[in-house]
C-alpha cells in the first residue's frame, strides 16, 4: 500500500522541530523511518507532516556524566551495538541490541524513536526501564526529565505531550556490582519477541539486590515485576516463579497461556544470568 499524501519539512534545530509539533497538532516526527513508515504505508497512521529531526546537530552522541551514560535520541541502533562505551557501561543494552530486528533496521534505527513510538514488544523500552533510566524530553518550555517508572503510560503511548521530543536517555553506568540479565523468545531472530525480559541487579555480598525485572511483550507497555524481584533479592527462584503475576493477552504471535508459562522460562533463564559470575 501507499501512503495517505503528507507535507515533509526537515527540522534543522531543536527550536524549529518543537515550533513545528506545536503548528501541526497532527505531525509526526520522522527519525529513522523504521516503524513510522510501516504505519504510513499501512494507513495505520496518516500525519498530514512528517518533520525530519535528522539534521539536528548534537542529538547522535553518547557521552559519560556523573556515573551516568546519556544516549542521544538520534542514536543510531547499529552505533550503539558498536560503541565500547555502551559495551563497558550499559552493558544490558548491548546485550539486547543484536536481537532488535536485522542489520538494515539497525544502521537506521534510532534509539529516541524505539523509545518514544513504546512498542510494548520492544527491547529498548523494557531496557531503559531495567536501568531504572529517565527520558529527556524537549519542548516550548524547554527540557523536562520523566523518570523510566513513568514514561510507559499505555499500548504505544508514553508521557510525552504532543509538542514534545524526546532528545536523550540518561542511565546509571555500570559499576563492579552491576549484574544484568536479557533474554527473549521470538520465532526467528530479528523477529518482535513474544515474550522477554531485561534485567540489573546490584551484586550485595552473597546476594542480589535492587532487582529490577521488566518484562516486554506480554502486557500493554513493558512490565516491572515487583514481588518476583523481591523473591529474587531473596535467592527465591521458584517463590519468584510462582509470584509472576502477569496477565497477558492473546495477540498474533501467541496466546496469553503460552506467554505466561513463557514469562516464567525466561525469568528462571535471566536469573541464572543475574547470579552468574556474582
Ligand atoms: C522488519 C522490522 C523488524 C523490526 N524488529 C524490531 C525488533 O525486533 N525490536 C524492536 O524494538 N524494533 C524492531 N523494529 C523497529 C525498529 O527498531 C525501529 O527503528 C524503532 O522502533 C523506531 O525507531 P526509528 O528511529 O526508526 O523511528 P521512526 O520510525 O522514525 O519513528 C517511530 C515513531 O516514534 C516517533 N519518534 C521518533 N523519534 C522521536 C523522538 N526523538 N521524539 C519523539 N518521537 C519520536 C515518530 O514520530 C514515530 O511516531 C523493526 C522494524 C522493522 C521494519
Amino acid at each position: 500500500m501507499k501512503p495517505a499524501p503528507f507535507a515533509y519539512k526537515r527540522a534543522r534545530s531543536l527550536d524549529e522541530a518543537v515550533a513545528l509539533l506545536g503548528e501541526h497538532r497532527d505531525a509526526r516526527l520522522l527519525a529513522g523511518g523504521q516503524s513510522l513508515i510501516a504505519t504510513l504505508n499501512m494507513r495505520l497512521s496518516a500525519p498530514t507532516l512528517l518533520i525530519d529531526i535528522n539534521g539536528i546537530a548534537g542529538l547522535d552522541r553518547i557521552t559519560r556524566n556523573n556515573g551516568s551514560v546519556e544516549i542521544g535520541a538520534l542514536v543510531r541502533h547499529a552505533q550503539a551495538e558498536r560503541s565500547a562505551d555502551i559495551a563497558r557501561h550499559v552493558p544490558l543494552i548491548a546485550r539486547a541490541m543484536p536481537t532488535i530486528g536485522h542489520p538494515a533496521i539497525r544502521n537506521r534505527g534510532t534509539l529516541g524513536g524505539s523509545i518514544a513510538f513504546a512498542d510494548p514488544a520492544a527491547e529498548l523500552p523494557a531496557c531503559l526501564l531495567a536501568l531504572g533510566g529517565e527520558v529527556e524530553a524537549t519542548g516550548p518550555n524547554g527540557k523536562r526529565v520523566i523518570k523510566a517508572d513513568d514514561f510507559f503510560t499505555g499500548l504505544f503511548e508514553t508521557a510525552l505531550a504532543p509538542d514534545e521530543l524526546l532528545t536523550a536517555i540518561r542511565v546509571p553506568a555500570a559499576t563492579a556490582q552491576t549484574r544484568t540479565g536479557f533474554a527473549e523468545l521470538a520465532r526467528r531472530h530479528g523477529d518482535y519477541a513474544i515474550a522477554g525480559l531485561a534485567a540489573t541487579a546490584r551484586a550485595d555480598g552473597k546476594g542480589l539486590s535492587d532487582v529490577r525485572l521488566a518484562f516486554f511483550g506480554v502486557g500493554a507497555t513493558p512490565l516491572r515485576a515487583n514481588t518476583s524481584e523481591a523473591a529474587l533479592a531473596h535467592g527465591d527462584i521458584d517463590g519468584a516463579v510462582a509470584a509472576l503475576d502477569l496477565e497477558p493477552h492473546d495477540d498474533v504471535q501467541a496466546t496469553a497461556a503460552t506467554k505466561k508459562h513463557l514469562a516464567g522460562v525466561l525469568l528462571r533463564r535471566v536469573a541464572a544470568q543475574l547470579m552468574e559470575a556474582r
